[in-house]
């Protein structure tokens, strides 16, 4: 694709100041859009604004990837992680395969523990229903309270948990026992709820409900992650006004702590298994205008998703590779093994970068999830070193 001559001049006009101050709505759409000819000038803008807000350091999260349960109550059209009861793959992790996993990871100087789930699956599912009897629990989220505090007490590593859509109460509980909680906002489009598109099927995915979340753990000043799916149907306006409103709730409430951009992936038997993938240059254009709309926030995009090439991310203005685990697969993309930490230490630093190992809390934000309970304040006080990031880092 080349860039109308217009578009050279508006993309020129607009990231002239684009280092100091936000690009508008219309730019960001505008460059979204652009041609090859402008995306050399918007990455370069990109890293400017990445050199003036997180100089020189490239963060990761040394994890280990827990997926609580895979049964789910959504049908999303392009997962492969959830199941139904009495499908094969279908598990629910038991408190004692939790802590293996746990004490595994902190022999590997693993400080984050994820735990991933699917969305309320008790609803629809009595076989969930039993088995949470049989642990002791009234409901998943009880049940994730549960280990998470268990991981907090009886570990060196922190919990963050990622369950999907939760009520106000949940996320202030969850706030006592996790450093930082996760939503994917994913999109900001409700047309991917019609039939056969995306969120077809998948009525925890109503962005509305989502962006109700993530503005309730503001007003608790909880650290959140979010972030965006790009390629799922969405045009690049809907992408523009999906990170607008992520960027629009911090602004209110100062709590999120990283966007992530990830980028959708094909996977044999789902329903978008033919859907086209975003190609490498637009994943960059993506991650540049996001620099570029929110220059001073933690950007965040999965090297696992981007291999081999997952390097020049770096190029769109990231400062974060987000978790990376030396001991579990990524369930979500099981068919993307992450990155080794040494190649990820060597591509880093050969683009001029530090490699630094951050808790599941970022070092500005560890204050705020602190002041949610005694023991988060206790356990985060013996994680951090002097500038805030894992101790543990190895
Ligand atoms: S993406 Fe999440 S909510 Fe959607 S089906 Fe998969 S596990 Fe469920």
């Amino acid at each position: 694709m080349t860039a109308s001559f217009p578009d050279a001049q508006f993309a020129a006009a607009e990231l002239a100041d684009a280092g100091t101050k936000p690009i508008s709505r219309e730019a960001a759409c505008r460059l979204l859009r652009a041609g090859d000819d402008v995306l050399p000038s918007l990455l370069s803008a990109a890293q400017l604004a990445r050199a003036r807000f997180k100089p020189g350091v490239i963060t990761y999260s040394r994890k280990v990837f827990l997926p609580l349960t895979n049964l789910c109550r959504d049908y999303c059209g392009y997962c492969t992680f959830r199941r139904d009861p009495g499908e094969p793959g279908a598990h629910t992790m038991t408190p004692d395969e939790v802590m293996e996993v746990v004490r595994a990871g902190e022999r590997m100087g693993c400080t984050e523990a994820l735990f991933s789930l699917g969305d309320k699956p008790e609803l629809v599912f009595p076989q969930m229903r039993d088995i949470l009897r049989r642990f002791g629990y009234k409901s998943t989220l009880h049940y994730l309270e549960a280990m998470c505090e268990k991981v907090l007490r009886e570990s060196s590593l922190l919990p963050h948990p990622n369950p999907g859509l939760m009520s106000a109460e949940w996320l202030e509980r969850l706030s006592r026992v996790a450093p930082s909680l996760g939503l994917m906002l994913e999109t900001t489009s409700a047309r991917l709820l019609a039939k056969n598109a995306a969120h077809d099927n998948a009525p925890d995915k109503v962005p509305a409900k989502r962006l109700r979340v993530i503005e309730d753990a503001g007003r608790r000043k909880i650290p959140f992650t979010t972030g965006i799916l790009i390629g799922i149907g969405e045009t690049p306006d809907e992408r523009v006004d999906s990170l607008l409103a992520i960027r629009d709730l911090h602004e209110r409430y100062g709590h999120i702590q990283e966007v992530i951009v990830q980028n959708f992936r094909a996977k044999p038997v789902t329903l978008m298994a033919r859907w086209p993938e975003p190609g490498r240059k637009e994943m960059l254009r993506t991650l540049a205008v996001a620099r570029l709309l929110m220059p001073g926030m933690n950007i965040q995009a999965p090297p696992n998703l981007s291999d081999p090439h997952y390097a020049d991310l770096l190029e769109g203005g990231i400062n974060d590779w987000g978790g990376v685990s030396p001991l579990t697969p990524d369930f979500i993309n099981p068919e993307k093994p992450w990155p080794q930490l040494d190649d990820l230490r060597l591509r880093t630093e050969a683009k001029g970068f530090e490699l630094r190992q951050r808790l599941p809390v970022y070092p500005e934000f560890a204050e705020q999830a602190a002041a949610h309970s005694d023991l988060l304040a206790e356990r985060l006080r013996s994680s951090v070193d002097a500038a805030g990031y894992a101790r543990r880092a190895a």
